[in-house]
């Protein structure tokens, strides 16, 4: 996060950079099937950001429907993934993590569709896990 508490990140060659105001609404790890093909990684972690303090700042990514309602942005340029953003979370930016700047001061809170979590991905935390994404996870803003 920058001085002011935002959110600021981008792509690994710099064309495309972002900005959110307002601070994280959450941070999951998540091991879903879609997401490990989207990103090529066993696991996806997300911060939570409302839509209304998101914005691209520098170049635009490109988009594509990964499945229905669905949009996840990515650089065009170098291929880095960069949000995913979907009608059944409305007003939510999910920003993956490992594009931020500062990664290391958003520490995530649980693993969500651990169910489809890699067999030989062993992550030693006690955080919660939950099989799918559960219902109602607090959207209580991070300090
Ligand atoms: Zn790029
Ligand atoms: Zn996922």
């Amino acid at each position: 996060m920058s001085d002011s508490g935002n959110i600021e990140g981008g792509c690994r060659c710099g064309a495309v950079r972002y900005r959110a105001e307002g601070g994280a609404l959450w941070v999951s790890h998540c091991h879903c099937n879609e997401c490990r093909r989207s990103s090529g990684a066993p696991v996806s972690t997300f911060v939570g950001v409302g839509s209304e303090g998101f914005a691209f700042v520098t170049g635009a990514p490109g988009a594509y429907e990964s499945s229905p309602e669905v949009v996840r942005r990515f650089c065009g340029a170098c291929g880095t993934p960069l949000t995913y953003e979907a009608a059944v979370y409305p007003g939510e930016v999910h920003i993956m993590v490992g594009t931020l700047d500062a990664p290391e001061g958003l520490v995530p809170e649980r693993h969500v569709f651990d169910g489809e979590r890699m067999p030989w991905l062993a992550m030693a935390d006690d955080l919660p896990r939950h099989d799918t994404l559960p219902q109602g996870i607090p959207r209580v803003p991070l300090s």
